[in-house]
């Protein structure tokens, strides 16, 4: 029974094919994302929109059900077939009963680094040794791969040159197969039905592609290490429980050569290079404004939702062709307040409390929304100019603060100082900074409702 209380802006997966169309009804096949626009049309029926056509129109309620966030599992796993280190007499006996195709993956003992990968067939259970070679992997020195996701792709469709084609994964105790899940939920996608374009963005992780997923464009960024993909893989899970017009929309995922993630296209890129290409001349301070009221927004949103971003800065928001920024970049957040690593930190946007306890909240988040207001008031400066990480560690802890960027109005800096007291519960909340800011959009503009715009710049 599909549930009748769906708000609009849910997100629905189809249950079936829906070809043979009564007037004003949509068409759709199994397994596509719709979107709920209107919640009142027609008793028992909902006025949706295509996800990838952007089509709209009627939608039986029973037709679809609705699209779930993926719970935050730890056992979901890339490579569910790879059981570590084990023997193989352990590998054989988990192989049992035998099953033609029936394989796992694990560590050679004999051969620390080196992988094995282990196949049933005809009541055997054959061990062809991976070798490291190169930077890549391979069995027969004639295939090569990138990565074990890669190698078990290739051998689930061809045979080359062992005995079977890889048919079913043996899976390890407590994993669970990130391709089910995610196909589950509908947030799995198609690689025959991605066009990829140009190099957009260089990540730290991967390089982020421009791309066409049935007609509308998209964001692709992918990962070819396994190890990395996996860490990923929580990144997503996270980026699969939210909703919201300021944060960069997860549209699906692609598991092929490492992970693909698909995310909607904000064609201005990020916010740091779209100031510093354009300037004072180009934005006016409407526009900035706008900017710190939408990344506020997005981060009331996760707030709301208890959840920690921990990297938020200029260049972890990106601006959309109409000109709305939407914070992006979830890799780092958690609903724990705790971080493993802090060599990793980025020091000049991290609160005190951060970097000196690795004590991490949404007030953490709310002094990094300071540094993040510094930025888009300086035109994409980089924070405490000519000062070394070291400095400004040191010299924020005795008390020391940025001084306002050049022509920032008075009200906005007393945002930014209220951001950084030292005492994280001094800060505002993202709401209180929120109406601190509509205030302030009062003050400089007249109507706070007007479009983002380049226009000739007013009031700073
Ligand atoms: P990092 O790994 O450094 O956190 P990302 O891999 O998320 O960064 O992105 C690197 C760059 O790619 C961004 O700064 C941005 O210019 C571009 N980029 C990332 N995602 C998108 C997107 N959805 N739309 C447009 N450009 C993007």
């Amino acid at each position: 029974m599909a549930k009748m209380s769906w708000a609009v802006g849910t997100q629905c997966v189809a249950k079936g094919d829906h070809r043979k169309l009564k007037p004003g009804e949509l068409a759709y096949n199994k397994g596509d994302i719709l979107t709920i626009v209107d919640t009142s049309t027609k008793k028992g029926y909902y006025q949706a929109k295509h996800n990838t056509t952007g089509e709209e129109g009627l939608i039986n309620s029973t037709n679809v059900r609705e699209r779930e966030a993926l719970r935050v599992d730890p056992g979901l796993s890339l490579m569910p077939w790879f059981h570590g280190k084990i023997s193989g007499p352990e590998a054989v006996c988990k192989l049992q009963p035998s099953e033609d195709g029936l394989f796992l993956v694990r560590e050679s003992i004999r051969h620390p680094g080196d992988y094995v990968l282990c196949v049933s067939v005809s009541g055997e259970v054959i061990h062809y040794r991976v070798i490291y070679q190169d930077s890549k992997l391979t069995i027969d020195n004639t295939q090569y791969f990138y990565n074990l996701i890669d190698m078990i792709e290739f051998y689930s469709k061809n045979k080359g040159s062992i005995a079977t084609t890889l048919l079913k994964p043996k899976q390890k105790q407590g994993a669970k197969s990130a391709e089910l899940e995610l196909s589950k939920n509908g947030w799995l996608m198609d690689i025959t039905k991605l066009i990829l374009g140009e190099t957009i963005g260089e990540g730290e992780f991967g390089a982020v592609y421009e791309g066409e997923y049935m007609g509308q464009r998209v964001a692709v960024k992918i990962i070819k290490c396994d190890v990395t993909a996996q860490a990923f893989l929580q990144e997503t899970t996270v980026m699969t429980k939210l909703q919201h017009k300021n944060l960069v929309r997860l549209l699906g995922v692609i598991l092929h050569k490492g992970l693909h993630i698909v995310t909607e296209l904000m064609t201005k890129g990020n916010l740091v290079n779209f100031l510093r290409t354009r300037g004072r001349s180009v934005v006016n301070s409407v526009q900035l404004l706008h900017f710190a009221l939408d990344v506020c927004e997005g981060m009331e949103y996760l707030e709301s939702k208890k959840l920690v971003h921990r990297d938020l800065a200029a260049r972890n928001v990106l601006v959309s062709d109409d000109k709305v920024a939407k914070v992006s970049d979830f890799g780092l957040t958690k609903v724990d307040s705790k971080v493993s690593d802090n060599a990793k930190l980025p020091v000049k946007w991290t609160a005190p409390e951060g970097l000196k306890k690795e004590k991490f909240s949404t007030k953490s988040d709310v002094w990094s929304y300071g540094v993040l207001l510094w930025e888009i008031f300086s035109y994409g400066r980089q924070p405490y100019p000519k000062m070394s990480l070291q400095e400004v560690k040191e010299k924020v802890e005795q008390g020391y603060r940025m001084e306002a960027p050049e022509d920032c109005p008075p009200g906005v800096y007393s945002l930014m100082r209220i951001c950084w007291e030292q005492e994280p519960r001094k800060r505002p909340a993202f709401h209180k900074l929120r109406e601190k800011l509509e205030r302030e959009m009062a003050k400089i503009s007249p109507s706070p409702g007007s479009q983002h715009g380049d226009g000739i710049r007013s009031g700073c």
